[in-house]
Parts: C-alpha cells; structure tokens; sequence
C-alpha cells in the first residue's frame, strides 16, 4: 500500500534504482494501470509505475509480495502489480482491438473452433486461397488436427460448422490481452469479463 506519510521528491523519483539480480528485469516487466474508474488502461514499464506512485498520481491496488525492490533516496517501494491513477483520464475510443494470436487465443479461450479440443493453432474460416481476410471474423483458434484436415477447403466442403460466430471482442482490456505477452495472473481479475 502507498505511504503518504513518507516524504516524496520529484527527483528522487526519476532517478529509481534496482538492486542486484532485480537489475535484468527491469526492461521486461510491466505493472497494469487502471483509471480511476477501475477500467483498465495499459500496462505501463515498472518505472513509469514506480515515477506515478512516487509523485502520488496512483495508488497500489494490488501488491505483488515477491515482487522487485525499487530504491530512491527517500523510499524503499516493492513494484506492485496493480496500479490506479488517482484522477480519471478520458480515454479517446477506438473502434477495433487489433487482432492478435494471443488476443485471438483468448478470444476462444483456447479452444478448437470445430471440435472442442485444445487449440494451438489459428484457422482461417475462408482459407486465404479463397479469399478470406486476416479478421476477426475470418479466424478461429484451432486444434492441428482440424486446421490440417480443413486445409483450403470452405466449411460447407466439408459439412463442418462453428460452434459460435466469430466476432471482434470489444472492451479495453482486450487492447492489453492483443499487446501485451506476458499478462500477469494477477491482472486477471482487473481485465474484466471473458478475459481469463
Ligand atoms: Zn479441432
């Protein structure tokens, strides 16, 4: 949790530290902004984190125990997972979540489009031989097996149906599942529905 009662300095803040072994994944590892609203926003590099919490422009709303020690002259702070700006922002709309692998796993949670089992692959409905476009409504998550006996054959070739219509997921968090590699299992519960 944030401690007001600990002085804050501007320059202390830009200038954080990370000890020891801490030091590699200092590039990698992100922590999820959300507004103040609760909706998620981006997932921002650890020391842009640390710099808001430091200048008080966001409050920890879930911490991470085992998480990396940041030093400033001032404070000792252990990097959250979590983070919430503490006034709104408006987020300017865009209409379509780019669609990734990742985001398109998700999207199908990770299930064959045709027969239920694990997929690990993605299938374009209308092959692109034939025509079909890299969308969200031309791909599937699919298992090898499936995506290999489909090959460029349309579903009506083959008398096959899918279980459900493919459509673009809407929502904010599904920017950060199409973005962002490495989503922290803790974040999960922040991104909202059909996210996990
Ligand atoms: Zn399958």
């Amino acid at each position: 949790m944030p401690a007001p009662d600990q002085p804050r300095t501007l320059h202390a803040a830009a200038e954080p530290r990370v000890v020891g072994k801490e030091a590699s994944i200092w590039g990698r590892r992100r922590v999820l902004l959300l507004n103040s609203t609760y909706e998620p926003l981006t997932a921002l590099p650890m020391r842009r984190a640390v710099i808001m919490l430091m200048c008080g422009k966001a409050d920890v709303v879930h911490d991470d125990p085992s998480g990396p020690v940041i030093h400033s002259a001032t404070r000792t702070i252990t990097v959250p997972s979590v983070i919430r700006l503490r006034t709104f922002v408006r987020v300017p709309y865009r209409a379509r979540v780019p669609m990734t692998r990742a985001a398109l796993m998700h999207r199908d949670r990770f299930r064959c489009a045709y027969c239920g089992n694990k997929a690990d692959t993605v299938d374009h409905v209308v092959p692109r031989s034939r025509g079909g476009d890299h969308s969200w409504e031309n791909c599937v998550a699919a298992c090898a097996q499936c995506n290999h006996r489909k090959a460029d054959h349309l579903l009506s070739d083959l008398g096959w149906t899918l279980r459900s219509a493919p459509l673009p997921p809407k929502g904010q968090h599904w920017r950060l599942l199409s973005t962002v590699k490495d989503l922290d299992p803790a974040w999960m519960r922040y991104l909202g529905e059909g996210a996990a």
